[in-house]
């Protein structure tokens, strides 16, 4: 990885403030109140899933996420994760993203400052980059056609330098 400067685009630390695992006594808290506050159910499933997601980290896809739940020896149904990733998504604890390549991805979002996606065609890598000078782009649509951004989901496809 080359050096880079102050200004320009940046990756990997950095872009999470702190490790999702670490976060998850202020994630339990924002869910707990957000399903008291609608008038959702705590059942321990939902629980289960928001906390895997947090000790995992990363991107991944329903597939995965059911799979790693069935190697803890847990038993939760697909819809159930589906619904629970809804909820997590609604209280803005999990994004979700839909790549042209491959299955829908979502990643844990608590204090996750905003960062773009790089995804590699062939193998499927995602890197996760920041770069300040998005901002310009935000002040330029303002300017050309007086649109407010309010945030922005910035998808690049191409290879990685594995090939
Ligand atoms: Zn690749
Ligand atoms: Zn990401």
């Amino acid at each position: 990885m080359k050096e880079v400067s102050e200004n320009k685009i940046g990756t990997g630390k950095g872009i999470k403030n702190q490790e999702t695992k670490d976060q998850w006594p202020e994630v339990e808290k924002v869910f707990t109140a957000f399903v008291e506050r609608e008038g959702y159910r705590k059942t321990p499933e939902r629980y289960l899933i928001l906390k895997e997601i947090y000790e995992s980290g990363g991107h991944f896809d329903v597939d995965e996420l059911h799979m790693r739940i069935r190697q803890k020896g847990k038993k939760i149904s697909r819809a159930t994760l589906y619904n629970t990733l809804e909820l997590l998504m609604a209280c803005r604890l999990v994004l979700r993203h839909q790549f042209e390549e491959g299955a829908t991805q979502y990643e844990p979002a608590y204090g996750n400052r905003q960062h773009h996606h790089a995804v590699c065609v062939k193998c499927g890598k995602i890197i996760e980059f920041c770069d300040p000078r998005v901002g310009d782009l935000d002040k330029a649509l303002e300017e050309v056609f007086n649109f407010r951004v309010t945030h922005r989901s910035l998808v690049v496809y191409g290879e990685c330098d594995s090939h």
